[in-house]
């Protein structure tokens, strides 16, 4: 298949593209700039390049946007106004690119984020659960994607992201740093919820997306089996042979972190139910068997 990836030199796209050359596909990754290719399989291709020439991308049979600027950053106007701006600006230019394309990818994967179901301890969302606005993150997803409804294709998956694990990017690192060091504990009261997702599930999940015609809208990227942050810990704890015992309390998190903690003390329990509707089978569908791989060579 040809495929493009927008923000695929991220901790995501790295791993989809990694597995995408790996079964033969031919890649196309749209990026800001210029990206080494170390593949023959692979061509970087700028957003200005494109817009100038949108025939670059014809006969793509799919294309997957994960392009915004990272959230893991303290929130100032300034930020906010790049990390909503990012993804709204991205995502038009997609739209516009796919509206110039004579034949259209037969599907566009959009990212999107949970934040979307707003903050609870005791509610579980599906992707039927309807919208909340409770902090920022909820309106720039909510934004996010109704830029994503203008993308003219017929069929768009707007992939709902949870926390995504792995050792060579996104938050699990930091996650285990303390673990590490041995004062892992809980972070706040510890009754937030954690609906993550082992890094080669997501690939494996998207990619179930492109492949199932049936698949449309909101898709939920989450594992089925979410975890409060107490739980999560004790996991982590468990499998890496290290204590579970020192908590951190919210107002540390709050200095340390500004408006940014919200994401930290609060969570949202999520469940991937449409792609187990359609069959979806997790390779780590519980933590202490997607701890064991991350964590082996530990
Ligand atoms: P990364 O931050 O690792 O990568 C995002 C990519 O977006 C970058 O590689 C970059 O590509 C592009 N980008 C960064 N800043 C900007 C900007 N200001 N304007 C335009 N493009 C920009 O993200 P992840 O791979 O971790 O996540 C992918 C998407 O999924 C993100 O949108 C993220 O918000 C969302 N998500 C991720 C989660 C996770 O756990 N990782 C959880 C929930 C949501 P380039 O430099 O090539 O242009």
């Amino acid at each position: 298949m040809k495929l493009a990836i927008a923000g695929g030199s991220g901790f995501i796209g790295q791993h989809l593209i990694h597995d995408w050359l790996q079964s033969h596909h031919e890649v196309f990754l749209i990026s800001r700039s210029r990206q080494p290719t170390h593949d023959p399989k692979l061509t970087s291709v700028t957003w200005n390049q494109l817009q100038e020439d949108p025939q670059l991308l014809e006969g793509i049979d799919a294309l997957v946007n994960l392009a915004g600027e990272s959230i893991n950053q303290r929130w100032t106007a300034a930020a906010k106004h790049r990390i909503i701006q990012s993804r709204l600006d991205t995502t038009g230019r997609i739209a516009d690119l796919v509206s110039r394309l004579e034949h259209k990818p037969s599907v566009v994967v959009n990212a999107s984020g949970m934040s979307i179901y707003g903050l609870s301890e005791t509610q579980t969302f599906v992707e039927e659960s309807p919208h909340v606005h409770d902090h920022f993150l909820s309106d720039v997803v909510e934004e996010w994607e109704r830029a994503a409804d203008q993308i003219p294709v017929d069929r768009l998956v707007k992939l709902r992201v949870g926390i995504v694990l792995g050792m060579d990017g996104g938050a699990f690192p930091k996650m285990y740093m303390p673990y590490r060091l041995f004062v892992g504990g809980k972070v706040g009261s510890g009754r937030q919820w954690l609906s993550w997702i082992h890094a080669e599930d997501m690939v494996r999940l998207i990619n179930f997306c492109i492949e199932h015609p049936a698949i449309k809208g909101p898709v939920n990227g989450t594992a089925p089996n979410p975890l409060t942050n107490d739980q999560f810990g004790r996991v982590v704890g468990k499998v890496a042979g290290r204590p579970h015992w020192m908590p951190v309390p919210s107002f540390v998190m709050k200095t340390l972190f500004g408006e940014l903690s919200v994401l930290l003390l609060e969570g949202q329990k999520v469940l991937p139910k449409k792609v187990l509707d359609h069959g979806f089978e997790f390779k780590y569908p519980t933590l202490d068997v997607a701890l064991k791989e991350l964590l082996r060579n530990e």
